[in-house]
């Protein structure tokens, strides 16, 4: 099997979705990439882009098209400004044209574009056979002849090129090779290593050992910042999309903070002084619950609103991890929570995380959400029980809980936009893996009569046999039940 790091697990880039969005947008990349290793860009006079299966039924609700443009036009998800997409949009449908970046042999090159004629969702045509989310790129060049490139958004924003096989660092060795939670245990039992132990040493084939701590720390600063914009919306008001869902993050970090008011809190103006709020806000058990779901709120209205967010695994379910990270970071008691514990909870849940890619899938086009907000409450749990002190078969034990209890979860995208219920999804996977992994910390994982092996199979086998309506095609449950423009908000 390919081998993952935790980088690929957790990537930094912009909503809505992994697989709809970020997906595609390096796909696009990746053809340009082509055209410019032809040194065909120059005489390129159109590229149409075809996108097939999930990618066309849901792929307006989730800025498949708005992600492809702002790819063709030389942004990069990481880098690019979110807060000017919309007028940029705008722009290019309005100028009918597209400016291709150039390249080391290309000058940048502005083309005709129109968007009704050269994005095209074949919402009645088969999907493509590899996988339920297929986007072919043709780029029409001058003389007349076409080039035409066919990739596959898997899940998570992982790509994959039709034809293409694990090659450069997919294929690499790693020292501890984990497939299955087996594989783990087997390691840790055998060096006397935690999860995170193992997995640090694995990542030592790709980085450093500063730049490894250093990138985790710089992705969970970029989560913590998602979470504090969209605790700190420019204003309230409702989402992108015509569903007119009210953003709750900033009205309920406001009256979770006002509710304790007056007792020394000190005011703020940036994310240190938020975070030294909210951590001397409460012990309470409800407020820190309410705290909970405020933090995973907030990210996925981020996320909705095309913000920058950070894929754990996934963008639709970007806000289980960060609001559970968040969860130790600002509620542990006093002296427990550290770097050292953020960068745990980082590796220990991207390698769960990865074992679910292997044995199963982490794209909603194959399995539904289990395969999203499943996969994040199981990543989240056992990063915390981690952190918290599990052994190893605990941590493990709490992903499988996690799991156990989003299995068969269905995804059916209101409009297929990633906000009903993706948005409140998120809470309840927080919720659930901090439940999942304080009953693995009281538990003996030996006694245990399911295993993390046990659920992924199972989670893959529901997913193969989960009808193709409940699959991010918005044909299915709510997304057929309830009247596009009433909000449950
Ligand atoms: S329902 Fe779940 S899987 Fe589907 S788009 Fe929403 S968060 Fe993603």
């Amino acid at each position: 099997m390919e081998a993952i790091s935790v980088f690929d697990i957790f990537k930094i880039g912009v909503g809505p979705s992994s697989s709809h969005t970020m997906g595609p947008w390096r796909a696009a990349q990746k053809f340009l990439a082509v055209l410019h290793q032809r040194r065909v860009l120059g005489s390129v006079v159109r590229v149409v882009t075809e996108l097939y299966g999930s990618l066309a039924k849901t792929g307006h609700g989730h800025g498949t098209d708005i992600a492809v443009m702002l790819a063709l036009s030389g942004d990069d998800p990481v880098t690019c400004d979110t807060s000017t997409i919309s007028d940029r949009i705008a722009a290019i449908k309005e100028a009918r044209r597209i400016r291709l970046p150039g390249g080391p042999s290309d000058r940048p090159k502005s083309i005709d574009f129109d968007y009704d004629h050269d994005i095209l969702f074949h919402v009645h045509s088969p999907p493509l056979p590899f996988h339920a989310n297929g986007i072919r790129f043709t780029a029409h060049l001058e003389s007349g002849q076409r080039i035409s490139e066919t990739y596959y958004s898997v899940g998570g924003g992982f790509v994959v090129q039709e034809g293409e096989h694990a090659t450069g660092d997919r294929a690499v060795t790693l020292p501890f090779h984990c497939n299955t939670g087996e594989d783990i245990l087997r390691h840790c039992r055998t060096t006397g290593m935690s999860i995170p132990q193992i997995v640090f040493q694995n990542e030592r084939v790709w980085r450093a050992d500063a730049d490894i701590r250093a990138g985790l720390l710089a992705i969970w600063r970029a989560m913590a910042e998602c979470i504090y914009r969209g605790c700190h919306p420019a204003t309230d008001g409702t989402l992108p999309g015509g569903l007119e869902v009210a953003r709750r993050g900033g009205v309920m970090n406001r009256k979770l903070i006002q509710g304790f008011g007056s007792s020394g809190i000190r005011e703020y103006d940036d994310l240190e002084g938020w975070l030294d709020v909210v951590r001397h806000s409460t012990r309470e058990f409800q407020q820190i619950l309410k705290w909970v779901s405020t933090f995973a709120l907030a990210v996925n209205e981020e996320n909705a609103a095309f913000g920058r967010v950070v894929t754990a695994p996934t963008n639709g379910a970007a806000g289980v991890v960060p609001a559970v990270m968040m969860y130790y970071w600002c509620f542990s008691p006093p002296g427990r929570s550290t770097e050292q514990g953020i960068i745990d909870f980082m590796l220990t849940a991207g390698e769960i995380g990865s074992l679910f890619k292997k044995g199963a899938t982490i794209s909603a086009a194959m399995g539904g959400c289990q395969a999203e907000i499943g996969v994040s409450s199981a990543m989240a749990a056992a990063g915390l029980s981690q952190c918290l002190g599990g052994s190893p078969g605990q941590v493990l034990m709490a992903a499988e809980i996690a799991m156990e209890h989003h299995l068969g979860m269905t995804c059916d995208p209101i409009k297929g936009l990633v906000q009903i219920p993706c948005i409140e999804r998120n809470t309840m996977g927080a919720i659930k893996a901090i439940t999942a992994a304080n009953i693995a910390l009281e538990s003996d994982p030996d006694k245990a009569r399911v295993s993390l092996d046990d659920v992924i199979k199972t989670m893959w086998e529901t997913a193969q046999d989960m009808m193709g309506k409940y699959k991010e095609t918005a044909e299915g449950g709510l997304a057929v039940n309830v009247s596009v423009g009433i909000s449950e908000c």
